[in-house]
Parts: structure tokens; C-alpha cells; sequence
């Protein structure tokens, strides 16, 4: 197989991981969108235009649906965490001394609360607003995940969740456990 785009050898999809990331960004950013796509726009992959978003690159039109499948793809190769782009945060529930995220099927469990960055406002889980703020998330789709010595969620509306993976006076704890279908990942410092 070939990357549609640039004919790059692929094992699998459409895309190689450089076009699968370029064209997520474009479809991200409203100025590549084709307003009220006609036949014209169609996507060169799947053919349609009927309720797609449109991303136009210079190489010809793509829908989401071809897309975000193929950043997801992407994405997976550097981690389990990274299938929750553009899930959407269904619900938030407060457990005890622990908070689930629900992403519809995948679930993630935090035992040291994330904290949350709205601009430049930081709320830590002592604060005032703590609860609604993250509430105040379900409906918003993930729109990045960044994960090393911190795990950050970016929801769509900019707002990020950063949870500290090495804390310190914490060694050998869980601080975290990703579940979806048969998969479980531990976070353990
Ligand atoms: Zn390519
Ligand atoms: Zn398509």
C-alpha cells in the first residue's frame, strides 16, 4: 500500500503517518474547511461530501471520516492513550479519593487529580470550582494528548488536564489506570 498522498509505502491505511498528522491538523483548523461542500468537493477517498467536513489540502479533498481513522492509527503506535482523539468526555465521576473519565467505551482513572489549565487560570482539585470546572468538560472532544513524565489531555475549547505520572513522595503507587475493551494500562511511579 501507498500513501495516497505521497506514495510513500505504508503497511496499512491510506495515509504514512506524516500526511495521517497533517491532514488531522487541517481538519482542526476551520480555515482548511470547505463551507457547504458540494460535488465538487468530494473526498478523493470514500467519494462523498454529504455530511462530511471537507479538509482541502493541496492535494485534493479528504473527509473526517478518512482522516481522523488514519490519526488515530497514527497515534497508536506511540501509545493505548492516544485512541482518545476526538473521543468525546461522556461523563465524570467522582469516586472517593479517585475521579473516572468515562470516553463512552474507554475509561480512564486518575488516583492524584489532574490539574485543570483554562487559559492561564490553574485549578488544583483543592480549590474552589474544582468539580464544576471539570464538569463543565463533558460533550468536549479531545484534541490532543501529550504524554511523558505528565499525562495532559487538551480538550477542543483549549482547556488541558495534566496529571503528574513521577510524583514525588509517590513511588510505586498507581497514579492512574487507562481501561477500554480487553485493554489495561497501569500508570505506576
Ligand atoms: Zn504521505
Ligand atoms: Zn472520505
Amino acid at each position: 500500500m501507498k500513501c495516497f498522498i505521497c506514495s510513500k509505502e505504508i503497511s496499512e491505511g491510506r495515509f504514512c503517518d506524516e500526511h495521517s498528522k497533517q491532514l488531522y491538523t487541517m481538519l482542526k483548523d476551520d480555515s482548511n474547511i470547505v463551507q457547504s461542500p458540494d460535488g465538487r468537493h468530494h473526498c478523493h477517498i470514500c467519494g462523498r461530501f454529504e455530511d462530511r467536513e471537507i479538509v482541502e489540502h493541496p492535494f485534493g479533498y479528504f473527509c473526517d471520516k478518512d482522516i481522523i481513522p488514519e490519526y488515530r492509527r497514527y497515534l497508536e503506535k506511540k501509545g493505548p492513550l492516544y485512541r482518545l482523539i476526538d473521543t468525546e468526555l461522556s461523563s465524570v465521576e467522582f469516586v472517593r479519593d479517585y475521579i473516572q473519565f468515562r470516553f463512552d467505551g474507554p475509561c480512564l482513572a486518575t488516583y492524584l487529580l489532574p490539574e485543570i489549565s483554562i487559559g492561564p487560570r490553574v485549578i488544583l482539585w483543592n480549590e474552589q470550582g474544582y468539580r464544576d470546572s471539570l464538569c463543565e468538560q463533558i460533550g468536549q472532544r479531545v484534541y490532543s494528548i501529550r504524554c511523558d513524565n505528565t499525562l495532559e489531555i487538551e480538550f477542543e475549547n483549549k482547556v488541558i488536564l495534566t496529571l503528574d505520572l513521577n510524583p514525588q513522595d509517590f513511588e510505586g503507587a498507581e497514579v492512574g489506570m487507562f481501561t477500554d475493551d480487553n485493554l489495561m494500562v497501569v500508570f505506576q511511579c
